[in-house]
């Protein structure tokens, strides 16, 4: 999954995401990507999530949805984006050992995170002083 979370310059929010699918999936699988509040979520008022990885799982914890709940309430980006990762994670730890799911957010303020299961989720950032940040996305393993 490609996942976007934007900002314009009236402080506007939107997104949107891709998805590769999975391999060997099923015939008519449709994953997370399509689904809002799953693979994707934005309200305008908190902020926006996405994700990525083994869609079932999002779906399940309807994960973006979590995200942006959780930063309605005050958490930051990233501590929203754990908390989901950590629901899945609880709910299924002997599953959660192989597969990947991360999660990339930003709040109102422009403040943004992730949060995935395993190493190696990264996210880049462009804004009017920085061009192509990339950011190492912290993990649960
Ligand atoms: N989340 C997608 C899916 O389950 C897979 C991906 O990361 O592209 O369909």
């Amino acid at each position: 999954t490609i996942g976007m979370i934007a900002m314009d310059s009236k402080g506007n929010l939107s997104g949107a995401c891709t998805t590769s699918g999975m391999a060997y999936k099923l015939h008519g699988r449709i994953g997370d990507s399509p689904i809002i509040g799953a693979g994707l979520f934005i309200d305008n008022e908190v902020g926006g999530a996405t994700s990525t990885g083994v869609g079932e799982e999002v779906v399940r914890n309807v994960g973006s949805f979590l995200v942006v709940e959780l930063m309605r309430q005050g958490y930051t980006p990233e501590e929203a984006c754990r908390e989901a990762v950590m629901r899945i994670i609880k709910k299924k730890p002997a599953t959660a050992k192989n597969i990947q799911v991360g999660f990339l957010a930003m709040n109102k303020n422009g403040d943004h995170g992730a949060y995935a299961i395993q190493q190696g989720f990264s996210y880049a950032v462009c804004d009017s002083k920085k061009q192509d940040l990339v950011i190492k996305g912290k993990s649960y393993y």
